[in-house]
């Protein structure tokens, strides 16, 4: 059986975890938190990261330190993962979806003035699959209307727009350090501050509400309830399991490209003959190899295909359900369609993407799908 996903682990994983229980200093903000702090602010140039217990915490964060407030609007895809959304929804905001673009499940730029009213706060791109958002237009539109933006930068570790690393452009921006993405620490995320109004309060928002941060510093003798906020930050632990993956980022994104390519030269000609198409890279955007998909022609070719996969014992999922038709906000929704987000939702398919991974599986997951598409 070939898995969907399958963390991969460098060996050094346990050593980190073990020095830091020795350390005895486990809880939040350790050696181990500030050595992935530090990797993370010279490498990408993000003004200041801080390690959260996930991608949604550090999206939450991101809604409270806008102070986004019942009535405000927020305009995010529906073709992505609920906690994009859920993070506003949960401090009172109303969600304007908006859909994906015809070329890539990332947002359709060319929708998004319509959707501004006085209302708008916040516009969340999310780079799917780690391709980037169009973003000069977004932080255009951004600057014209007074808007923050908050990438979902879930899936978008050491991927790029036009130089700039993504996560480095919207005011606020979220990663996911969960176990399928290409950096992982089981659960964790980090939450990137870009915009020096937020760096202050970000910390207090980290810590309970409080300006502890600020007191291990020395910075105030005591220290206080000032704000509120929440437990966001990760224990150290969590953080000596993901400095041994960043140690070998190098290393894990070079492999994964060798695996997107061994699949985009594999599937290239079902694309030329028209049977699939394969994921479309921006000439701005670059190719972080966080996962490869398949676009089947429609909902019925694509479970046909599934069921075809695993007869084979290869394990293939599609991705989300479009958000505006859940069964939670579909009643809340203005009703406009969406006609690409549901394109997507439908067709479609990602295949299995891990390290480990070796080249006979991809030939053989290659010749199940060609198999597949011969009759048809
Ligand atoms: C994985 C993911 C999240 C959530 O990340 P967690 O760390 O599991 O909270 C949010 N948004 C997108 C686009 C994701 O892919």
């Amino acid at each position: 059986m070939i898995t969907f996903n399958k963390p991969y682990l460098t060996g050094k994983e346990t050593d980190y975890i073990k020095d830091a229980v020795s350390n005895l200093k486990i809880s939040g903000d350790g050696v181990y938190t500030k050595k992935c702090h530090d990797f993370f602010e010279k490498k990408y140039d993000f003004k200041k990261v801080l390690l959260t217990t996930s991608c949604t915490d550090a999206l939450e964060m991101a809604a409270i330190l806008l102070d986004i407030k019942e009535g405000d609007e927020v305009i995010a895809p529906s073709y992505t993962f609920v906690s994009t959304v859920n993070a506003f929804v949960l401090r009172g905001a109303k969600i304007v979806f908006i859909d994906s673009s015809v070329e890539n499940p990332t947002m359709d730029v060319e929708a998004i003035e319509a959707l501004i009213t006085p209302k708008t706060k916040v516009i969340v791109p999310v780079h799917y699959a780690g391709i980037a958002c169009e973003m000069d237009k977004i932080m255009q539109l951004a600057n014209k209307y007074n808007l923050f933006v908050v990438e979902d930068a879930a899936q978008a570790i050491d991927s790029y727009y036009k130089n700039k690393p993504l996560g480095s452009i919207g005011h606020l921006s979220a990663f996911s350090f969960h176990e399928t993405k290409n950096i992982v620490s089981g659960e964790g995320g980090m939450l990137v501050i870009n915009d020096d109004r937020f760096l202050q309060r970000a910390e207090i928002i980290r810590e309970k509400g409080t300006n502890r941060s600020a007191f291990f510093r020395g910075e105030v003798d005591k220290y206080g309830w000032v704000d509120i906020g929440s437990s966001f930050l990760p224990s150290d632990i969590i953080a000596a399991f993901l400095y041994a993956q960043l140690e070998n980022l190098e290393d894990i994104q070079e492999k994964r490209k060798k695996i997107w390519k061994v699949y985009q030269e594999g599937l290239q000609g079902l694309e030329r003959s028209g049977k699939i198409k394969l994921p479309f890279i921006p000439e701005y955007a670059t190719n972080n190899a966080h996962m490869f998909y398949i676009l089947c022609n429609s909902l019925d070719e694509r479970t046909q295909l599934v069921q075809h996969l695993r007869e084979n014992d290869v394990y293939a999922v599609f991705h989300y359900l479009s958000l505006h038709k859940s069964p939670y906000y579909t009643s809340k929704h203005d009703g406009r369609k969406l006609m690409n987000a549901d394109r997507y939702a439908d067709t479609l398919l990602r295949l299995p993407f891990y390290y480990e991974l070796s080249n006979e599986q991809l030939s053989y997951i290659i010749s199940v799908i060609s198999s597949f598409y011969e009759k048809r």
